[in-house]
């Protein structure tokens, strides 16, 4: 799908490594076995970029992510087909990255199919606690199954259920720390796109996307329990970004802070409002990764999880 003058072309292949099933010196053994020669780690975005033929290095930012030259594909890999790999976007791996719930926690996937970041949550928590994810889409959430499994994800529920239904008073949720929320957007920046797909959201679409992104982050943050969030998207939209976090931020007073997450990512939220900057953007041009954004929030005061 990915057009040879797009700036997908450009985005590395990243492969995260599944640490349910397996460590990165052994991928990186498998890799080097095939016929690839492992350059070490990264020191710049530049080395991502320079990557050629059948070339990998170890990424600058993300400890189990492995990166190839765009293009390389892995969907016939044995390591793929028996889920010791995940293909995922650097971006995307953000979200689970910068939660880092502690192994034994109770995590809330709000948004989950078709459960990348719910494997690389399990991946995190070791398969120790427990992970409640919901999601509405019967297809996305048949897929979720079956990558879950072969992922070897055991400590999780899946439930088709309306996040904005979830109770928060339920005590099933009473020990919930952390939530991920990854909600539906007008994913402006998934750049492999084919071009009828690429025309700008229109204003009432972005409208309508952006209510249910503040009402979901705002249920989100009625779990008592609650610890640490991390809100993202896909989307290059401020409307669906900065300007939802702003309005919940707002609506809760001074209930909640936006961390400082991740100081040396280079691309830093748009300057919509004062402390904007403590949010993470990611582009190809930045990040050689897909458009992304991602804020994570805590409690002010007591509560607050240990930064990332
Ligand atoms: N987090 C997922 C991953 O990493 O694989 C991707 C999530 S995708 C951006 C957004 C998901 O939100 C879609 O699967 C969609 O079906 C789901 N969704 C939309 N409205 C929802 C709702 N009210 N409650 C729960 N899930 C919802």
């Amino acid at each position: 799908l990915t057009r040879p003058d797009s700036p997908a072309s450009q985005v590395p292949r990243y492969v995260r490594v599944n640490t349910l099933k397996t460590c990165v010196d052994d991928v990186i053994d498998f890799f080097k076995r095939q016929g690839y020669s492992y350059l070490g780690k990264a020191a710049s975005v530049e080395e991502l970029r320079a990557l050629s033929g059948k070339k990998f290095l170890s990424d600058l930012h993300l400890p189990e992510l492995l990166v190839f030259p765009p293009q390389t594909d892995f969907h016939d890999n044995l390591l793929y087909t028996s889920g010791h790999i995940i293909l995922q976007d650097k971006a995307s791996c953000l979200p689970a990255f910068l939660l880092s719930p502690a192994a034994g926690s109770h995590v809330i996937d709000a948004c989950a199919a078709p459960g990348n970041k719910t494997s690389h949550l399990a991946a995190i928590l070791k398969n120790k606690g427990q992970i409640f994810a919901f999601d509405v889409d019967t297809k996305r959430l048949a897929t979720m199954n079956t990558m879950l499994m072969r992922a070897g994800v055991t400590s999780f529920q899946l439930a088709q259920q309306d996040f904005l239904t979830v109770d928060p008073g339920d005590p099933k949720y009473n020990k919930v720390t952390h939530i991920l929320l990854d909600p539906s957007c007008s994913g402006s920046g998934m750049v492999n796109r084919l071009p009828r797909e690429e025309a700008a959201p229109s204003a009432e679409r972005l409208q309508a996307l952006a209510g249910f992104q503040r009402k979901a982050l705002s249920h989100a943050l009625c779990f008592p329990a609650l610890r640490r969030l991390v809100y993202s998207t896909c989307s290059l939209h401020r409307e669906e970004n900065e300007d939802v976090v702003q309005a919940v931020l707002q609506e809760r007073g001074s209930a909640f802070r936006l961390v400082n997450a991740f100081p040396s990512w280079p691309c830093r939220g748009l300057a919509a409002f004062p402390g904007a900057e403590c949010c993470l953007r990611a582009s190809p041009a930045d990040t050689l990764t897909h458009g992304f954004f991602v804020a994570v929030l805590e409690p002010c005061g007591e509560g607050a999880a240990a930064p990332r």
